[in-house]
């Protein structure tokens, strides 16, 4: 199983059997998926006929059932705020394995089966996260690691919005902790869009960065903010985009230069005032 369509299955010399898939879309490289095992095809569909399979391991069909057939109310929640879904299908990848963390890869996020057979808020969490990512990381892709802020903190943020109206956690009270801890995050991994630790994806890349976006919402305004979120998705779609793009883009569809606002954000070495709460604080850094 790989990403995108299945053109063809050709049995050649050797006992050997052919698969090619077409990608039909531009693919960033750490997006490609190749799985290789015995997996059963579960095909539904999504919004709009939106062709959806999901690739499982026989035993966990039915266990996996329940939350996977989530992914259509999924689609439809995350396209009422940005748009059509860029792809031409998705799924998931259901691993039989014990990998601690869920990947975007595209058109076909792999999630590891604990993902599916915990609590649904938990679940539906991991679900909206991986599949928000075909918009931000995988339709637009990252131009440098140093941009993964953008991928990761939209994924963060719809997660979020999207576990608040359906029975989890507050959004405001994950960012007013995100927001207490910045200080701390922006010593220890580098400020959103400057990471300094060899690994990425520390706590900055996620809640540290969603904060910025939640930032920017309230610095703006709703409206402005999802005709932001609208133009990025729709005008760098099949492209890469950078901080610099974002920054720009941001400016222009808010009708005012908003470097002075964003770039202390994504790379000062403090913590700005968040816009509308002027009681938040910022814990010391120890
Ligand atoms: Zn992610």
């Amino acid at each position: 199983m790989a990403n995108g369509k299945l053109v063809s299955r050709v049995e050649v010399p050797g006992g050997r059997v052919r698969w090619t898939y077409d990608s039909e879309q531009p693919l960033s490289t750490q997006l490609v998926q190749l799985a290789v095992g015995k997996f059963r095809l579960v095909e539904s569909e999504g919004p709009g006929g939106l062709p959806l399979r999901d690739v499982v391991p026989d035993a966990l069909v039915e266990p996996t059932a329940e939350y996977r057939r989530l992914t259509p109310d999924h689609l439809a929640w995350l396209e009422e705020r940005l748009g059509p879904y860029p792809f031409h299908r998705y799924g998931v990848l259901v691993g039989d394995t014990d990998l601690g963390v869920a990947l975007e890869t595209q058109t076909l996020s792999l999630v590891p089966k604990a993902d599916l057979l915990g609590t649904k808020v938990d679940a539906e969490r991991n679900l909206v996260h991986e599949l928000t990512h075909q918009w931000f990381g995988n339709s637009v892709a990252l131009e440098s690691w140093s941009d993964l802020w953008v991928s990761e903190g939209h994924a963060r943020f719809y997660e979020r919005l999207y576990s608040e109206a359906h029975g989890g956690d507050r959004l405001e009270a994950a960012m007013k902790t995100a927001y207490a801890a910045h200080d701390q995050w922006r010593k220890d991994f580098g400020a959103p869009a400057e990471p300094t630790e060899p690994n990425l994806f520390k706590r900055m890349r996620y809640d540290g960065s969603a904060l910025v976006l939640y930032a920017l919402r309230e610095r703006v305004g709703d409206a402005t903010f999802q005709k932001i979120e609208r133009a990025w998705v729709s005008g760098f779609k099949g492209r890469t985009a950078s901080t610099r793009d974002f920054i720009d883009l941001a400016s222009q569809v808010a009708g005012e230069d908003l470097e002075g606002f964003l770039r202390p954000w994504l790379y000062g070495a403090k913590t700005p005032p968040m816009p509308g709460h002027p009681d938040w604080v910022v814990d010391p850094v120890t």
